[in-house]
């Protein structure tokens, strides 16, 4: 029996500083000007490729972690550094917690890989879930996955949006009804490989805040796919169908089961941006002077600098707790994945407007970064289901009651 102990290990404070270097090097330096462009950021995925970030072996690495927390100290330094740039470096992790969740041992081996590609040949991988119709009411999926058992192929139409590496990634996880009446029951994954014909990028958005990463509609016509693209297999997901249609449960739900596994990474992503303006908002209120002495003299600033220290290191224990209860396989009972994904992501949007108030006129412009941040941090309220959605899975997990 391990002891209680919130120290990092070796390996955890090698890897947090490696990443901490990459942020503040490299990812720092060029935000402003990928936020501005408002494109994918090429050069810097390629940087972090070749020192290994952007990879799956990094990626297998960090979640051999017995205790699950390296992946979220890589989060936060990378959010640290610049969320949109993140964004571009991490977008491809959800391919893979989408390959990973469902996938076979074979499927794995053959899929993860190429979402990455190598430094040399950069890949992307994407997970489309999120339909114009279908957002936080992911059972009503329009896109439709079709058997032809002439052929051993899946036939794949209908239209995905919001979609991070959208149409320019290489491996598309598509997420798709097999039998609509079974509404989320009925959904399967399927990994559309490199060059499929039919699928192709709609919409590209221009947004908010993460401008750095791409995100756009994904529209699949007539898209076919061999049998053995189905993430983890015909033979089970016939298996689960029938469960279904009895009426019986089934484990699985493909979407859920991905979300489950990254909201609180997501959680720490936004910690890293909450703690990136918290520490810009404390040097500039020991430094800026009004009234003859440095504006932290005042409790009005200094109130402010103590709650939003608080609550970052309030939301990142919540996020390191469901880390450790995915690696250490302890069922979520409470919904303390949404709990902490839903906690990092209100903190990160109070603590970055609090940010901009402590800079005054200064915190609102573009010459500094705390606008920015306060512009990434908004997502997080919204992705991998928004706030309100964590509060129905924490609320229905709590009481064990239907709330709607
Ligand atoms: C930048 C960006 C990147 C994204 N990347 C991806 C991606 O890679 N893959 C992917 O599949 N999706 C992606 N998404 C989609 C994202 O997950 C959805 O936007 C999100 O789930 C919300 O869905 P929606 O936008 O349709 O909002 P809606 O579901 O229409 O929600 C609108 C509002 O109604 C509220 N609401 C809805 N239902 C309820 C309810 N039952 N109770 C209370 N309130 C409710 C919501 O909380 C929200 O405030 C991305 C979105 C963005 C903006």
């Amino acid at each position: 029996m391990a002891e209680f102990s919130l120290e990092l290990n070796e390996d955890q404070l090698q890897i947090q500083k490696w990443v901490h270097d990459f942020a503040e090097q490299v990812l720092r330096p060029a935000a402003s000007e990928w936020d501005e462009r408002e494109e994918t950021p090429w050069p810097i995925i390629e940087e972090a490729a070749k020192i290994g970030l952007y990879s799956w072996e990094f990626i297998a690495n960090v979640f051999a972690d017995p205790q699950g927390l390296t992946f979220p100290l890589a989060c936060e330094e990378l959010c640290w550094g610049d969320a949109g740039l993140a964004m571009a470096i991490l977008g491809s992790t959800l391919a893979v917690s989408g390959i990973a969740g469902n996938g076979t041992p074979e499927q794995i081996a053959e899929w993860v890989p190429q979402c990455f590609g190598t430094p040399d040949k950069i890949q992307l991988g994407a997970f489309a879930v999120s339909e114009p119709d279908a957002g936080s009411d992911v059972s009503s999926l329009r896109t439709r996955a079709v058997y032809d058992a002439a052929t051993d192929e899946w036939v794949l139409n209908g239209a995905k949006t919001w979609i991070t590496n959208g149409g320019i990634a290489d491996v598309h996880v598509i997420v798709a009804a097999v039998d609509p009446e079974l509404k989320a029951r009925g959904h399967a994954s399927f990994v559309v490989p490199p060059g499929t014909p039919g699928l192709r990028m709609g919409q590209k958005f221009k947004k908010h805040g993460i401008r750095a990463s791409h995100t756009a509609e994904v529209i699949l016509e007539d898209v076919r796919v061999p049998g053995s693209c189905l993430l983890g297999g015909k033979d089970k997901l016939d298996e689960r169908l029938a469960r279904a249609r009895e009426g019986k449960s089934t484990k699985v739900q493909a979407a859920m089961s991905t979300f489950e596994a990254s909201r609180p990474l997501v959680g720490a992503q936004a910690i890293g941006i909450a703690r990136a303006a918290y520490e810009y908002a404390l040097d500039y209120a020991k430094e800026r002077v009004q009234f003859g002495k440095p504006i932290i003299e005042n409790q009005a600033i200094a109130f402010k600098l103590a709650d939003m220290k608080m609550e970052i290191d309030a939301a990142r224990l919540l996020v390191w707790r469901a880390c450790w209860m995915g690696a250490t396989r302890k069922p979520f009972l409470n919904g303390e994945g949404s709990m902490s994904k839903l906690k990092a992501g209100e903190v990160a949007v109070k603590v970055t407007e609090e940010a901009i108030q402590i800079l005054g006129g200064y915190g609102y412009v573009r010459e500094y970064p705390v606008e920015r941040w306060h512009r990434d941090s908004k997502i997080y309220t919204i992705f991998e289901g928004t706030s309100e959605i964590q509060r129905l899975v924490i609320a229905r997990a709590i009481s064990g009651v239907h709330i709607r």
